[in-house]
């Protein structure tokens, strides 16, 4: 059987994400039906396999025939839905990131909140650089190198000796992750404390090194809850 994931949620976040970009909202009953039609042509004939989901990406673009640079007067809103292996080649193995001074995701007062193609266009480069590394991908910090904020296409998360999850404060160079909220709504169901807060890169660290951070890793809905070594 298929089940959605929260769908009214991310139609929420695609129109917070369009009124950044300067897209038109859908109405989150369109989007939702749009999505729940598409699933009910694919339900008879859907791969089945453990561990393996569906992932359904809507997106919109412009299509007004002009140049310059405005809002489009015109769009397309389209819906790939597709069968999808787990994430990472390497299954749940910790992937490693890259921390470095180089690179940025967003800045602040730019368009870090919105999901939005051109944030992921900018992290292609950023990937290569990271793979001279061996790691998949940059954990990024703000533009003064002083805080964690996230990796490329998830939000970062660790989990300290005392039982606390730590998420960093949603700020305007993070993208609100609805995995995130998540484990944040289920916190007391899982037995663990989470906490949001500004994490300073240098005590993170200390934290790594002494001991007092027990494990670390990534949440997204393609990335799931996914361990960073
Ligand atoms: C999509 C995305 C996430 C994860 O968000 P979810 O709503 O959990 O899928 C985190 N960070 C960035 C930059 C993203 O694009």
């Amino acid at each position: 059987e298929i089940y959605t994931f929260r769908l009214d949620k991310n139609a929420q976040r695609f129109n917070n994400s369009a009124e950044i970009m300067c897209m038109p909202k859908i109405p989150i009953e369109d989007q939702m039906q749009a999505i729940n039609t598409l699933i009910d042509i694919d339900r008879n004939w859907f791969p089945e396999k453990q561990d393996a989901s569906f992932y359904i990406r809507p997106f919109m673009f412009g299509n007004q025939d002009f140049l310059g640079v405005h809002p489009s007067t015109t769009y397309i809103y389209c819906i790939i839905i597709s069968p999808s292996g787990s994430y990472y080649q390497d299954g749940f193995e910790p992937i490693k990131l890259l921390i470095t001074k180089e690179f940025h995701r967003v800045s602040p007062g730019g368009v870090g909140t919105a999901k939005t193609g051109g944030n992921y266009g900018a992290s292609l480069r950023v990937a290569q650089k990271a793979a001279k590394f061996g790691a998949k991908q940059v954990l990024y910090t703000d533009v003064n190198n002083k805080t964690i904020e996230e990796a490329g296409s998830m939000n970062h998360y660790h989990v300290t000796k005392d039982n606390k999850i730590i998420i960093p404060s949603f700020t305007d160079t993070i993208l609100k992750s609805i995995t995130s909220l998540s484990i944040i709504e289920l916190s007391s169901v899982l037995g663990y404390e989470v906490k949001q807060e500004i994490i300073y890169l240098d005590e993170f660290i200390e934290g790594v090194k002494d001991g007092s951070i027990i494990e670390a890793g990534g949440l997204g809905t393609a990335a799931v809850v996914s361990p960073v070594g």
